[in-house]
C-alpha cells in the first residue's frame, strides 16, 4: 500500500555514467523533470555509479541534461557515496531474517531445475534453507573462489503490484532476490530503493525496460518499512530495426547532434515531436504544452539524418 504524502514528494532521473546520454535516454529525462515540476515535485539527479562507470562520462551527462534546459534542486547524489545507508538497509532485513547467503554460480542457478509455479528465470531456492554444516562448506568454496557469498532476500511472496501511469496496474514476479552481488557491490534493486525513499521520491520516471523490475523494488520498499513511489515508465527509444537504440546506431546523442551542426533545441524539438508537440525548444516549452495523457505507449523508432 502507498503512504499518501503529506508534502509534494521529488522525482528524479538515474543515469548510470557508462557513456554519453542518447535521445532516447534524453527524452525519459525530459519527462521525469516535467511529470515532477508539472506537479509541484522537487527533481533530483543521482548518478547511478556502483559500476559501469565510464571516465568523464557523469560531467559529459549532467551538461547534456542542463543544455535540453534541465534543472534539479540540490546536490547531485553519487550512489557510491550511499554504502552506510545501503548497509543499513540490509541489517534491518537481516534483523527480520530476511536475509540468507548464497553461494551459487550464475550457471548454477540456470541449470538448477526450477520450482513449480515459479517465473521464468527466478532464483530455484538452492542455499534458502541450508544446514549450518552445508552453510560452512559453502562459505570454504566462496574463499576457494576468491568471492564473497552473495546476499539474498528471502521472499515470502511470488508476486508484487505497482501503479503505473500509464501501464495502469502491474502486476509482477518477486523472487529471492540479490541485495549484494558476490563482489560484494549492493544490489541495484536494493540502491535504487533506499536512495529514492531518502531523498523523498514518490514519483519513479525511467525507461520501460525497467518495468518488470518496479515489483520488486516496491516489495522491498514495503518490507524496509518506506513509502512505495508512484511509477511512469516511458516506452525505449529504438533503431530502424526495432532493436534498443545504442551508440553504435550512429549520431544518437546529443553530442554527435552537435557536431553535425544541430542546436541542443533543435534536438529537443525532434523529442517533442515524437511526443506530439511541435515547435518545442526546450524542457520548458514541454512542460507548458506536452499532455501526459498523449504519451505514445509504443518505442519511439529514433530516425536520424546521419
Ligand atoms: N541507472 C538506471 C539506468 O540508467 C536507471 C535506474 C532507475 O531509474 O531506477 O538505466
Amino acid at each position: 500500500m502507498s503512504t499518501a504524502p503529506t508534502t509534494p514528494g521529488a522525482g528524479r532521473y538515474a543515469p548510470s555514467p557508462s557513456g554519453d546520454l542518447h535521445l532516447g535516454n534524453l527524452r525519459t529525462a525530459i519527462l521525469a523533470w516535467v511529470l515532477a515540476r508539472r506537479t509541484g515535485r522537487a527533481f533530483h539527479l543521482r548518478v547511478e555509479d556502483l559500476d559501469r562507470v565510464k571516465e568523464g562520462s557523469e560531467q559529459r551527462q549532467l551538461e547534456d541534461l542542463a543544455a535540453v534546459g534541465l534543472d534539479w534542486d540540490g546536490e547531485v547524489v553519487r550512489q557510491s557515496g550511499r554504502g552506510p545507508a545501503h548497509q543499513q538497509a540490509i541489517t534491518k532485513l537481516e534483523a527480520q531474517d530476511r536475509v540468507f547467503e548464497c553461494y551459487c554460480t550464475r550457471r548454477e542457478i540456470l541449470e538448477a531445475p526450477s520450482a513449480p509455479h515459479a517465473p521464468p528465470g527466478a532464483y530455484p531456492g538452492t542455499c534458502r534453507d541450508l544446514s549450518a554444516a552445508k552453510r560452512e562448506q559453502g562459505r570454504a568454496r566462496m574463499r576457494e573462489l576468491r568471492r564473497e557469498p552473495a546476499l539474498r532476500l528471502r521472499s515470502d511472496v511470488t508476486s508484487w503490484q505497482v501503479q503505473d501511469l500509464w501501464a495502469g496496474e502491474v502486476t509482477g514476479a518477486v523472487d529471492d532476490l540479490v541485495l549484494q552481488r558476490g563482489d560484494g557491490v549492493v544490489a541495484y534493486n536494493l540502491a535504487v530503493v533506499v536512495d529514492d525513499a531518502a531523498a523523498g521520491v514518490d514519483q519513479v520516471v525511467r525507461a520501460d525496460d525497467l518495468l518488470s523490475s518496479a515489483p520488486r523494488q516496491a516489495h522491498l520498499a514495503q518490507l524496509l518499512g518506506l513509502p512505495e513511489p508512484g511509477y511512469a515508465h516511458v516506452p525505449l527509444a529504438v533503431n530502424a530495426h526495432g532493436t534498443r537504440l545504442a551508440k553504435r546506431d550512429g549520431a544518437v546523442t546529443l553530442r554527435d547532434r552537435r557536431d553535425r551542426g544541430e542546436t541542443a533545441e533543435e534536438v529537443v524539438e525532434r523529442i517533442g515531436r515524437s511526443l506530439g508537440v511541435v515547435g518545442a525548444r526546450s524542457a520548458r516549452d514541454l512542460l507548458d504544452r506536452w499532455d501526459p495523457a498523449t504519451l505514445p505507449r509504443h518505442p519511439w523508432t529514433v530516425d536520424l539524418p546521419d
